[in-house]
């Protein structure tokens, strides 16, 4: 494992600190460098003493993801990263009027498959470090000047697959003393990995969970999610119950309306039977038809025609505004267009 700087959560550089006898509050120090001076220059850091300097240089890396194309759009902006090892992820700037929010990327390609999801048709090459996802944050605020509000974990990957690696990457953007996004400005999004979910309600972190539903069956959703095979919607209703009754949150169900696939008004009617009575709300996210794929999004009538069967049976339910499209912003497009180049 890469040993960068941008891994360690407060606790794990403290107790790095403590393990070669220094001070516990040299993490803290670092952490105010690293995140409020935003220097990541060691021999700058000049509260801490020559030599405990040099033995952090020689302990970590200080490698960079860096930024090799950036795309503007109206309220949008898209970046596509360059790993060290020569992967290339993206992550997408949305400016919202509440603030800015950023979708990142979670892994190098995604190894879910989901039939209309332009990051799984090219597979999972490895996970992000923790490093690798704080860097995406740290770039686009340096990149603009603007300070990121909210985070989603919608970009490239699945986040529960590569769940150590994300929980620690959210402990360090939660953290007061580093990038300190309120817990309810993060949402995670899952395609539903029922036995990561169990463990994440555990976990005593109180942010947004999303999961990707996009079908009322199993029928339906086997075909278009193969994971549906391990984690059914069966399966996924109940972890979701207890989630709620542990956490005493919301949970928020995504849908993407696939023209002819899902979004039949006895879709609508089986959606809201399986949903009635649980603390949720469903966000409808038009289809954004990628190259390759031959799925279409839903006309808008049977968009409105579905929210509104929703609406009538109690059901929460919002249309998710659109962003992106126009520049290939929508969930690993750029990175699939630079491989295929
Ligand atoms: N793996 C996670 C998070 C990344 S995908 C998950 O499955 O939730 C984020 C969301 O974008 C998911 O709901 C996913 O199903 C959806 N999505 C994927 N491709 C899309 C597309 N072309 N248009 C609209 N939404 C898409």
């Amino acid at each position: 494992m890469n040993n960068n700087i941008y891994n360690y959560t407060q606790e794990n550089l403290e107790e790095y600190f403590l393990s070669i006898g220094d001070k516990k509050f040299r993490a803290m120090q670092i952490y105010e460098w690293l995140y409020k001076k935003r220097m990541d220059n060691i021999d700058k850091m000049l509260n801490i003493k020559k030599d405990t300097r040099e033995k952090i240089k020689d302990e970590f890396s200080d490698d960079w993801i860096k930024i090799v194309d950036i795309k503007q759009g109206e309220d949008v902006v898209k970046f596509l990263f360059e790993l060290i090892d020569d992967h290339y992820i993206e992550a997408v700037l949305m400016k919202h009027n509440y603030g800015n929010s950023l979708c990142v990327s979670t892994q190098v390609g995604c190894n879910m498959g989901c039939r209309f999801c332009q990051s799984g048709r090219l597979k999972k090459v490895r996970n992000l470090q923790t490093y690798e996802m704080v860097q995406q944050i740290l770039l686009v605020e340096k990149e603009l000047d603007i300070r990121i509000s909210h985070v989603v974990l919608m970009g490239i990957g699945e986040p529960f697959d590569n769940y150590n690696n994300v929980l620690n990457f959210i402990k360090i953007i939660n953290n007061p003393r580093a990038i300190e996004i309120g817990a309810r400005h993060i949402t995670l999004s899952t395609c539903g990995l029922v036995k990561k979910i169990e463990k994440f309600m555990n976990e005593g972190i109180q942010v947004n969970l999303a999961i990707s539903l996009h079908a009322p069956n199993n029928k339906i959703r086997s075909r278009i999610m193969p994971i549906n095979k391990v984690c059914n919607i069966d399966k996924i209703m109940e972890v979701v119950k207890k989630y709620i009754e542990k956490t005493n949150r919301r949970v928020t169900f995504e849908y993407i309306m696939l023209d002819g696939v899902n979004d039949t008004d006895e879709c609508a009617k089986e959606l809201s039977d399986i949903l009635n009575g649980l603390n949720c709300y469903v966000n409808l996210i038009p289809y954004n038809e990628t190259q390759n794929i031959r799925y279409k999004r839903s006309k808008s009538s049977q968009i409105t025609r579905f929210y509104d069967i929703l609406k009538k049976n109690g059901i929460n339910v919002t249309v998710r505004r659109e962003f992106g499209s126009l520049i290939d912003a929508a969930c690993g497009q750029l990175r699939a267009k630079k491989m295929e180049e």
